[in-house]
Parts: C-alpha cells; sequence; structure tokens
C-alpha cells in the first residue's frame, strides 16, 4: 500500500526516521496539513507544531521541503510563538527596508538561513545514507 499523503496527519515512521535533525519528541508532536492555496509565493508555513503545505510532497522522509519546514518547528518551539514571529518578522522588514526586494529579504532573515542551511546538510547525510541504492 503506497502511503498516500492526508488533510492532516502526523509524521510517518519513515518520516520521524528520516528527519534525524528535529528532536523526536517534537516531530511527533508534528501535524502536517496541505491547504491548496498558501498566500503569495509560499510553498509551506510553519505555525508551532503545524506544518501547512501547499505542495503533496512524499511522506517517505525525502521531502526537502518538509525537511526544511521542520527546522522552523524546532525554532518556534526554542523561541516560543512571541519571539519567533516578531524576530522572524522583525528581520524580514528591517531587511526589506534595507533592500527593498521581497524575495532577497526572505532569503536573509536568520531562521530562513538556518533552515535553508540545516535542510542541505540533512539532504547531504541522508545522500551518504543511501548513496548505494538508486533514489
Ligand atoms: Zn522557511
Amino acid at each position: 500500500m503506497t502511503p498516500r499523503p492526508t488533510r492532516l496527519r502526523p509524521l510517518s515512521d519513515l518520516e520521524l526516521e528520516s528527519y534525524d535533525h528535529l528532536d523526536p519528541d517534537l516531530a511527533r508532536k508534528v501535524r502536517v496539513a496541505k491547504i491548496p492555496l498558501l498566500p503569495g509565493r509560499y510553498v509551506g508555513v510553519t505555525l508551532g507544531p503545524l506544518v501547512v503545505l501547499q505542495t503533496d510532497e512524499p511522506v517517505d522522509g525525502t521531502s526537502a521541503l518538509l525537511a526544511h519546514e521542520l527546522v522552523h518547528v524546532r525554532q518556534w518551539q526554542q523561541q516560543g510563538p512571541l519571539r519567533f514571529v516578531t524576530g522572524y518578522l522583525g528581520a524580514f522588514a528591517s531587511e526589506l527596508w534595507r533592500c527593498r526586494r521581497w524575495n532577497q529579504a526572505y532569503r536573509a532573515i536568520p531562521a530562513e538561513v538556518e533552515a535553508r542551511s540545516e535542510a542541505t546538510r540533512w539532504a547531504q547525510r541522508r545522500h551518504r545514507r543511501h548513496d548505494h541504492e538508486p533514489d
């Protein structure tokens, strides 16, 4: 039976094993929702342990987008909602003021820089583990 994404789901066993950059106790609290239309160009948004995705991501632990969003789950948990949201929006606003470019400002938010680099390291570890297997 092929696992299929549902509208609101916990991480599968394969995902819990694969996304080892997130604490397992926290990973078990995560719920993933699929919403076809998110505002703007967002493909994923994280609100605490809730990860909202616009796309049908694979549920077998191979989604780089989900790996990225799970870093935000940890950031939310470490910083708390108020500090995360104010820090995130504050960084975005000041960067946008400085560079006047929406996408560049978004990419410069420290939480995004961290999520990108951690998701990249996760993907590199994953490829090393699986480089003897066809992908
Ligand atoms: Zn992000």
